[in-house]
């Protein structure tokens, strides 16, 4: 059964984050009562509900997007995110990126997940929640203690050797970074969605960056860059957990990555209803039944009171 379209009017609210915090949440219109009761009786239909979450989720933990109009980075900053083929080629590109990466890893690892989160988690526990996807690569829904999940572009709070295959905890790294670099100071500034860091050119010279401790390889953070694609098994893995579940609900994410967008052409292809939870258009609205504009925590909770 497919519902018809429903758009949400837009009455603009004030922000929710206190003076002098930087806010990484877009404006966003209040979701509105119809809206909420059909994205309440699309999660109560579910029984084995197939969840995408996106960056639009963590943003409530104060980590920035990319996309967002006006908060997220492409609009706040000229910076774009490390290519995969430029961190491989490139000693200089390597250094810049650890030494933003190390002066960020404080903040961003110190992150903690929300109540959007802490929902999600629940519905594992009530054996409402499937299979939970996301694009994120902050530890977030790990931290909330979620075990059905799959990081469609790994984890930065894990580092991989390119040579070996070694998978090593970041935060070791980070030791090993100080040990290696122990009059290395720089004031952080704005962090972005992996953990880098903006520094100045002249800043990153000088910083010494640990090879793997097995083999001296390149070590990279486990994270799919872009420009690299996802590895095989782990989309044939995601294909399956979707084939197994009975609806899809898409929190935080505009879907502009075809990573994470051909699950929902996959979903349209077995005829699954699609909810979408996100601030501004995405790229499969035209495939969903329902689409709700709010903040995630927020409307989350609203369904599920924690
Ligand atoms: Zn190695």
């Amino acid at each position: 059964m497919r519902l018809p379209w429903r758009a949400v009017p837009p009455t603009r609210t004030a922000s929710s984050v206190p003076a002098g915090k930087p806010n990484f949440v877009p404006a966003c219109s209040s979701t509105d009562a119809p809206s909420l009761e059909l994205l309440r009786d699309f999660v109560a239909r579910a029984r084995r509900m197939f969840v995408i979450t996106g960056a639009g989720l963590s943003t409530e933990s104060g980590i920035p997007d990319y996309r967002s109009e006006g908060v997220g980075l492409y609009a706040r900053t000229d910076r774009r995110p490390m290519q995969h083929a430029e961190f491989t080629r490139s000693d200089k590109s390597r250094q810049r990126y650890w030494a933003r990466n190390f002066v960020g890893w404080p903040q961003f690892s110190s992150h903690q997940p929300n109540r959007g989160h802490r929902v999600l988690r629940s519905w594992e526990d009530g054996e409402k929640l499937h299979w939970l996807l996301t694009q994120n690569v902050d530890s977030l829904h790990s931290k909330a203690g979620q075990k059905r999940l799959t990081e469609l572009h790994g984890c930065s709070h894990r580092v991989v050797c390119l040579g070996c295959g070694d998978i090593t905890a970041r935060e070791d790294l980070q030791k090993r970074f100080i040990s290696l670099n122990p009059a290395w100071r720089v004031q952080a500034g704005a962090v972005a969605p992996d953990g880098d860091v903006l520094l100045e050119e002249e800043q990153v010279l000088g910083f010494r960056v640990a090879p793997c401790e097995r083999c001296g390889g390149i070590l990279k953070p486990d994270v799919t860059f872009f420009g690299d694609t996802v590895n095989r098994a782990t989309v044939q893995f995601v294909h399956d957990r979707l084939a197994e579940s009975d609806s899809v609900l898409v929190v935080g994410s505009s879907l502009q990555v075809y990573s994470g967008y051909r699950f929902l052409l996959a979903a349209s292809d077995r005829k699954m209803p699609v909810a979408i939870l996100n601030i501004g258009p995405t790229r499969a609205d035209h495939l969903a039944e329902l689409k709700v504009s709010g903040r995630c925590g927020d409307v989350l909770s609203e369904l599920q009171p924690l």
